[in-house]
């Protein structure tokens, strides 16, 4: 086990003994320590915590000077963390949060990954990615609920509401893309996933993301429609090139349904181009990084016009927001963008209704409490099928990283009564302690991204900034625990502005009245940004759910 800054590995504490002045800056402190647990974190000893460089704190001693600072903390205090070095302490009042925090935040026209990096070595700021740096990480069930979400949208959307006897094709079995094939088979489907690397598909395997590797693209498709005719949920790992296998799967008239993409494509070194073998691909990339960039994205433009080809043929194709698409232009295919990315294809309709990916974590580290919360959920929601699909599964075969936590979607009007009912559990002792209610910045109104979560806006605003700001100061207004406000996560420097929020479940009269302000007002956020562009749904929401929209008044 790597040692983190010469200590032993961090972990958050447990059980309802305080090591801070409230529950709400323990919660802040437990879930810091949670973001940087070696079951957690990706790389614990360097502070980062999933997604690249993602980073919880700056450096060890500005951790060790946050963990300080919110030990001593009072109740009317507030700790402002500036891309994760904290640099002062000022007095406010009980409703406001404990935790401010700004990370990587840069002037526009300095907004780029170079001077990003010059600042970075100079000790100036760090790269917070979207909960790495704002404490409410969960581990790997985060993309496995999101990406079960987006196939249970497709299933929705051209399927009748399951992938029972449906074939989805797709690659990239890393450590995202590896979510893919439990997502697929959770939602009844069959898949066949692609990977270059063997060890990528053996380690899916190992972990039960996967069911069966095949030896060959044969052999993967017997399987497959072998499955596919029970209405048997199967996915199959097969070792190929996706730039060959999935062309040549297209020219053998393969019974597809839907296709996608998670391959590293993001990133053209990380890409293996035809004609590299596997073994040699970091030798290659190393020794002619211009070369090898121009052969993955002449790759890359195969692999999309196969894409585009099953999309002809009339199965639902969609970009998984790992820039295949553009890299595949780059290479001059014409066609790269005559399929569309995964938000604007499945996920505004559910933005448009403040749905999003809603999360909580037992401070208790009980995971008791966490089936509990599961049952108060299903009780809560009964007519949503998907979500007791998905809540049961979790249950099942989620392993917890860290403190024990949960993931699901809900939208405006429902996270309120699910933060209201957890806080009651919380001041029965039906929960042995409190629980941080939060959730990752990709959601319905606190980011802006054209190329993934504000991609394709039907009034043109990908690109406008002012609704995660706003998001940030509803949160402050309303009285959540802890707010942050972000540059740069998922897609990188320049592409992004997020904001979070977390609020801490302690049972309390005065938690329960922030919990109903932040999460109606937080989820709001969503619906009146997709009223102000244009979507009917949005409308719709606002309408029967009375959220006040001005320019629809009077
Ligand atoms: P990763 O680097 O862990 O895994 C990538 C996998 O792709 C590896 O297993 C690699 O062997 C395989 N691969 C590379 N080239 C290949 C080729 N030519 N043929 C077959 N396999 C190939 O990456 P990850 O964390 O799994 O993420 C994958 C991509 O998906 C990234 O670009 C990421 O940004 C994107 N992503 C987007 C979202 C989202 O927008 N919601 C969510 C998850 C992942």
């Amino acid at each position: 086990m790597a040692e983190q800054n010469g200590r032993g590995p961090i972990r958050a504490p447990r059980g309802t003994e305080l090591n801070t002045r409230g529950w709400q800056q323990e919660a802040a402190l437990r879930m810091l320590m949670n973001n940087l647990d070696p079951e957690v974190a990706e790389h614990p000893d360097k502070l980062v915590v999933y997604g690249g460089t993602g980073k919880a704190a700056r450096d060890w001693r500005s951790y060790d000077a946050i963990t300080r600072t919110l030990a001593t903390l009072k109740g009317d205090e507030t700790l402002l963390v500036q891309s994760g070095r904290p640099v002062g302490v000022m007095t406010t009042h009980e409703w406001a949060p404990r935790v401010l925090i700004a990370n990587s935040n840069l002037v526009g026209d300095w907004a780029t990954w170079p001077e990003f990096r010059r600042l970075e070595q100079l000790g100036l700021t760090m790269y917070g990615q979207m909960t790495a740096g704002s404490w409410i990480y969960i581990g790997t069930q985060g993309i496995l609920q999101g990406t079960y979400e987006t196939f249970s949208a497709v299933a929705a959307k051209r399927f009748g509401g399951s992938l029972a006897g449906t074939i989805t094709l797709t690659a990239g079995l890393g450590g995202m893309g590896g979510a893919q094939p439990l997502a697929v088979t959770m939602n009844g489907g069959v898949v066949i996933c692609v990977d270059c690397d063997p060890r990528s598909i053996d380690r899916r395997i190992e972990h039960r993301y996967l069911d069966v590797k095949a030896d060959s693209l044969d052999e993967a498709l017997r399987l497959a429609y072998e499955a596919r005719d029970a209405r048997r949920p199967l996915s199959i790992g097969v070792e190929a090139n996706a730039a060959q296998a999935v062309p040549e799967l297209l020219a053998r008239g393969a019974e597809i349904d839907v296709v996608t993409d998670q391959t590293s494509a993001h990133d053209p070194l990380a890409y293996l181009p035809i004609g590299v073998a596997f073994e040699d691909m970091a030798a290659e990339a190393a020794k002619d990084p211009e070369g090898f960039t121009q052969r993955a994205r002449e790759s890359m433009a195969r692999h999309v016009e196969a894409m585009v080809g099953f999309q002809d043929a009339g199965a639902e194709v969609f970009d998984y927001g790992n820039s295949i698409r553009g890299e595949a232009k780059l290479a001059g295919y014409e066609r790269a963008f005559d399929f569309p990315g995964f938000v604007p294809a499945y996920i505004r309709p559910l933005f448009c209704e403040g749905k999003g990916p809603f999360r909580w974590a037992a401070l208790s580290g009980d995971p008791a409490d966490i089936a509990r919360t599961d049952r108060a959920i299903l009780d809560l929601f009964p007519e949503n099928e998907s979500l007791a699909r998905w809540i049961k599964m979790a249950g099942e075969r989620v392993h917890f990283q860290g403190l024990p936590a949960r993931i699901c979607w809900l939208g405006y009007g429902e996270r309120d009564r699910a933060g209201e009912r957890f806080n009651d559990m919380v001041a029965s002792g039906e929960l042995s302690a409190p629980v941080a209610i939060g959730r990752d910045h990709l959601d319905c109104g606190s980011v802006a991204s054209p190329y993934r979560e504000t991609e394709a806006m039907l009034d043109g605003s990908d690109a406008i900034a002012d609704w995660p700001l706003l998001n940030a100061m509803v949160n402050v207004a309303s009285g959540a625990s802890w707010v942050s406000i972000h540059h740069g996560g998922g897609v990188g420097i320049g592409r992004s502005i997020h904001a979070g929020q977390v609020t801490v479940a302690d049972g309390t009269a005065l938690a329960g009245e922030k919990i109903r302000r932040v999460l109606t007002n937080d989820p709001g956020m969503g619906v009146i940004r997709h009223v102000d562009a244009g979507y009917d749904r949005a409308n719709e929401v606002a309408q029967e759910r009375e959220v006040r929209v001005p320019m629809r008044e009077g």
